[in-house]
C-alpha cells in the first residue's frame, strides 16, 4: 500500500513542478511587455508648462552702490541736530527773547512717521540717486529731515516755520567734486524728467521766483554766500529740491503741523 502512495505522490509532485515551470515562463513572457499606466487625470497633469520664474527684487544690501558711491537712502536724510550745540537766543511771536536748545538729532528722534514707518518722500531719494548715477560723484545732503526743534534752531525765521524739511519733502545738497557747478546738476535733473516723462506737466520746467519747477518739484539754486542757515554753513553753492505734488497720492504736498510732529522721540 505504502508503495502506491509513494508512486502517487511522486507522480503528483512531478506534474506540479511541470505546471509551475510553464506558468512561470508564461508570466515572464508577459512581464517583458511593458505598458505605461495611464489614468484619465494623467493626460492633464503630464503636460506641464515650464514654470514662470519671477526674478526677485534685490535686497537693499545687494544693491547698495550707485555711480561708484553708496546708494542714497532715507538714512542719509536724518536730522542734523545735536544736544551738544550751545543754546541760541530766539525771539518769540510776542517779542520775548528766549533760549532755544537744539534737538537730540539722530540719537533723539526718528524720521517723520507715516503709515507706521519712518518716511521720506521716495522721489527725493530717487532723484539724488539719479544725480549720483549720472555724475559718478557723491551727493552730500546738508539738510534732509529737520525736526521742528532743530528747524527752529537752524533757522528761527517765521518763513522757515513751515519748511517742508520737517515732513520729509525737501532736501538741500551739493555734489562732491562738482561744488562749483550746480547748474550742471540742475541740467541733469531737468534732462531726467524730459527723457522719462510724456506728460508735459512733468516734462516741462518753468522759471519761478527762486528757480525752476514742474508739477512735481521745485529746484532752487543758492549762491555761495546766500541762504545760509544752521545746516548749510559750508562755503559752496547748494541746490534745494522741494516736493510740490505727490503723484502717488495725487495731491499737493504742504507742510503739516501734525506730520511734522509725528516722530518717535527717545527723550
Ligand atoms: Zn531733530
Amino acid at each position: 500500500m505504502d508503495k502506491y502512495i509513494t508512486i502517487f505522490l511522486f507522480l503528483f509532485l512531478a506534474s506540479c513542478s511541470g505546471l509551475e515551470e510553464s506558468a512561470q515562463k508564461k508570466v515572464r513572457e508577459q512581464n517583458k511587455i511593458t505598458r505605461a499606466i495611464l489614468r484619465e487625470s494623467d493626460e492633464r497633469t503630464l503636460v506641464i508648462a515650464p514654470p514662470i520664474l519671477k526674478p526677485r527684487e534685490p535686497y537693499p544690501w545687494e544693491n547698495r552702490w550707485v555711480g561708484g558711491h553708496r546708494r542714497i537712502t532715507k538714512e542719509h536724510f536724518r536730522c542734523h541736530g545735536k544736544l551738544l550745540n550751545p543754546p541760541i537766543q530766539i525771539q518769540t511771536s510776542d517779542h520775548r527773547i528766549v533760549y532755544h536748545q537744539d534737538c537730540g538729532g539722530i540719537d533723539g528722534h526718528s524720521l517723520p512717521i507715516k503709515e507706521n514707518r519712518e518716511f521720506i518722500y521716495p522721489i527725493l531719494v530717487e532723484l539724488l540717486n539719479t544725480i549720483q548715477g549720472a555724475t559718478g560723484k557723491q551727493v552730500v545732503i546738508t539738510c534732509g529731515h529737520r525736526c521742528p526743534i532743530h528747524n527752529t534752531y537752524a533757522d528761527s525765521s517765521k518763513a522757515a516755520g513751515a519748511s517742508k524739511h520737517q515732513v520729509g519733502a525737501e532736501v538741500d545738497f551739493y555734489v562732491e567734486g562738482m561744488e562749483q557747478a550746480p547748474h550742471a546738476i540742475i541740467d541733469i535733473l531737468i534732462k531726467h524728467y524730459r527723457e522719462n516723462e510724456t506728460d508735459p506737466a512733468y516734462r516741462e520746467f518753468h522759471a519761478t521766483a527762486k528757480g525752476w519747477a514742474n508739477r512735481e518739484i521745485e529746484i532752487r539754486h543758492h549762491h555761495a554766500h546766500e541762504d545760509r542757515d544752521g545746516d548749510n554753513q559750508h562755503p559752496y553753492p547748494y541746490i534745494t529740491i522741494e516736493l510740490k505734488y505727490d503723484r502717488t497720492k495725487k495731491r499737493p504736498v504742504h507742510y503739516s503741523w501734525h506730520e511734522a510732529h509725528n516722530s518717535t522721540y527717545k527723550y
